[in-house]
Formats: structure tokens, sequence, C-alpha cells
């Protein structure tokens, strides 16, 4: 039998990514689709799946569109990927990112737990749980200290995700990804406005790059990597949380030297620092230690910065051509 997964968020980065990888494998895809002024199904298009995807109009925060969205799917997966995800703007809409990417992980949940108690689910951990480290390598015992709104909302999602497979047991695993990228990353994200920044002054189509932070310190992968973990969680006969990573800390200033470098440029002759983007707190450096994920499931990333970095300068300097 054919089987049915749900994904919120797949008009994102990673749902996007997810959704081809599952179509891929034989599943029916349904994914919840929020209601938007503009277009939001441009990466579906550029994987070439929009019209395979099964659309559910929902709102994370509406429970009863979760239900129904249960309902029509039949879905056995549930992939909660849906989230105000950028970490910046939860400082200006810190109870919007409660909401959304918090309370609405126990909307998902309750959704589940109502309708189908024995379909598996999947929660997008994240590492800015971490903030603060406490520990040089991040691991799933690693304590947490998250430093902005954002993450303090996700580590909700995450406990109550814990919770239901304790409370209920429930299939519920939480992948505690740390950052991932990809031509479909969005221009708010530090690698695709250097890329794309890259991409256009190169074409003669801006002059400069103005940034915040650029010591901070990532530890990047490719989101088509990162999509296989997920999926993997709950191939599992055990849920449980893993951290996925690289295991490499690279600063986003030799992130900008490896866009601009590819493109022929140097980033030292465009790159202006601007307060604007400093963050009330920082998380300075991210590192994860993805042996679990390794060693029971047999996942590791398969991308190097610089092939990702590469692989996102080539998409963005067609893009603007195409302009
Ligand atoms: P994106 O920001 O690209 O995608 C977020 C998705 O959530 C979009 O489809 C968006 O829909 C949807 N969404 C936002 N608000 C609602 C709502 N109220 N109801 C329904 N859907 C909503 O994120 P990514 O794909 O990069 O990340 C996927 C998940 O993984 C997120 O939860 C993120 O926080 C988490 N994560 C991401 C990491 C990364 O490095 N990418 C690292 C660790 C965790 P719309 O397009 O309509 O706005
Ligand atoms: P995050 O790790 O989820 O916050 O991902 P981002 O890509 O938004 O930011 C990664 C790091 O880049 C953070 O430490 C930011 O402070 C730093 N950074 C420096 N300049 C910028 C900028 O102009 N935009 C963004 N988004 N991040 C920046």
């Amino acid at each position: 039998m054919t089987k049915s997964a749900l994904i919120t968020g797949v008009t994102g980065q990673d749902g996007a990514y997810l959704a081809k990888l599952l179509l891929e494998k034989g599943y029916r895809v349904f994914g919840l689709i929020a209601r938007r002024g503009t277009d939001t199904l441009w990466r579906l298009r550029e994987l070439g799946i929009e019209q395979q995807v099964e659309l559910i109009n929902g709102d994370l925060t509406d429970v009863s569109s979760l239900i129904r969205a249960m309902e029509t799917s039949q879905a056995s997966e549930v992939y909660n990927l849906g989230a105000q995800s950028f970490v910046a703007t939860s400082w200006e809409q810190p109870l919007l990112t409660a909401q959304v990417t918090g309370v609405s992980v126990t909307n998902v949940l309750e959704a589940i737990r109502i309708v189908n108690p024995t379909a598996r689910f999947y929660q997008a951990s994240t590492s800015e749980m971490f903030g603060l480290i406490q520990a040089e390598k991040q691991d799933e015992k690693t304590t947490f200290h998250p430093r902005s709104p954002y993450g303090v909302a996700k580590l909700y999602g995450h406990w109550m995700t814990i919770n239901y497979r304790e409370s209920f047991n429930i299939h519920a695993s939480s992948g505690i990804l740390f950052n991932h990228e990809s031509p479909l990353r969005g221009i708010e994200f530090v690698t695709r406005k250097v890329t794309d920044a890259a991409a256009r002054i190169k074409l003669g189509k801006q002059k400069e790059l103005r940034l915040g932070n650029i010591d901070a310190k990532r530890d990047w992968g490719f989101a088509g990597d990162y999509v296989d973990a997920m999926w993997l969680m709950l191939q599992q006969e055990q849920p449980d949380d893993y951290v996925i990573a690289t295991g490499r800390t690279t600063t986003v200033r030799d992130m900008c030297r490896i866009a601009f470098s590819h493109v022929g440029l140097n980033y030292e002759d465009h790159l202006l620092i601007d307060p604007k983007f400093f963050r009330p707190a920082e998380v300075e450096v991210l590192l994860g230690n993805p042996a679990k994920a390794h060693e029971k499931m047999g996942w590791e990333a398969k991308t190097s910065l610089e092939t990702l970095i590469i692989m996102m300068a080539d998409a963005d300097m067609r893009r603007v051509e195409k302009e």
C-alpha cells in the first residue's frame, strides 16, 4: 500500500527537498499550505514537483486545520517543518514566534493524538537551542541555553515532542539540525544573502554587501543531505533525538571568502559592517557532533561547505543573469 506523509512547511527550503525525497521513495506527499498574499510555491516549482505534492490549506496555529489535514492525508508519517524560522525576526515578533514555532508543535501532536496516534512524528529542532554553548562540540547530551525567542520556542517544541513520546507512546523524534543551506535557502539567511550578493556584484547589479557579525561560526551543511536524516529517524524502530551536523565550523567571513572568490572577486573590496545586522544576543559558535546519527542510522553529511557555497553561488549567478 502506498504510504502517505504530511509535511508542514512544505513551501520552505527543507519542505521542498523532503517532498522530493519522499516522492522518489513512492510516498503520496501532502503539504500544509498557509494562506499568503504572494506565491510561495517557487521552491516546489524549482524542484519540478509542484504538481505532485497534494496541498491542504491550513495554518499551524489553527488546530482544526491540522486535524482536517491528518484526516485528509491519512498520513502515517508527519514532518513538522513549519515555523517562523528566522532568528533575527524572533526579537521583533517574539509572541508570533512562540505561537508558530513553539506552541504549534503541540497543535500538530494533538492532531496526531486525536486522529491517528500510530502516525510517526518528526520535529524540526535546531542547534539554536544550544545557543550559549556549554560544550565545545554539541551532541544530544549537551545542556541547552537558547539565546533568542526562536531558540526558546524551539526548545519548548523539542520537550513537547519528548513529552508526547513518554506520555502517549507516540513515535515522536526530534532532529537537532545544525544550519543547513542550499540554492533554495531564504534570502534573509547569511549564506544565501552572501551568494546572491556575490552574483549581483559580479554582474554589476549591486555595489556592496552589508553584514553584521562576520566572526560568528556555524556548522553549515547541505539541506539535501539533511532531509535524508529526517526520513531515517522515522524509519527507526524506536523514536529518539539526533544531532545532525557536519562536525566542522567556519566563520561567516571565511564563507564570504569562498563565495566571492568563486565568482572571481575579493570579498574585502565589497563588504561593509552594518550594526543594523547585529543581534541583541548572539550565538557566537556552533559545532555539532553527529556521531550518534552515524552509528545508529548510518547517516553522514556528504557535501562540503566549499561544494555547497559554489552550488549556491552558481545558482544565484544563473538567477541574476536571467533577471
Ligand atoms: P523556511 O523558513 O524555509 O520554511 C518555513 C516554512 O514554515 C514555510 O513553508 C512557511 O510557509 C511555513 N510556515 C510559517 N508559518 C506558518 C504557519 N503559521 N502555518 C503553516 N506554515 C507556516 O525553513 P527551513 O525549510 O529552512 O527549515 C525547516 C524547519 O527546520 C523550520 O522549522 C526551521 O526552524 C528548522 N530548522 C532549520 C534549520 C536550517 O538551517 N534551515 C536548522 C535547524 C532547524 P510560507 O512559505 O507560507 O511562509
Ligand atoms: P542562524 O544561525 O539561524 O541565525 O542563521 P543566519 O544565517 O541568519 O545567521 C548565521 C550567523 O551569521 C549569525 O551569527 C548572524 O549573526 C551572522 N550574520 C552576520 N551578518 C548577517 C546578516 O547580514 N544576515 C544574517 N542573517 N546573519 C548574519
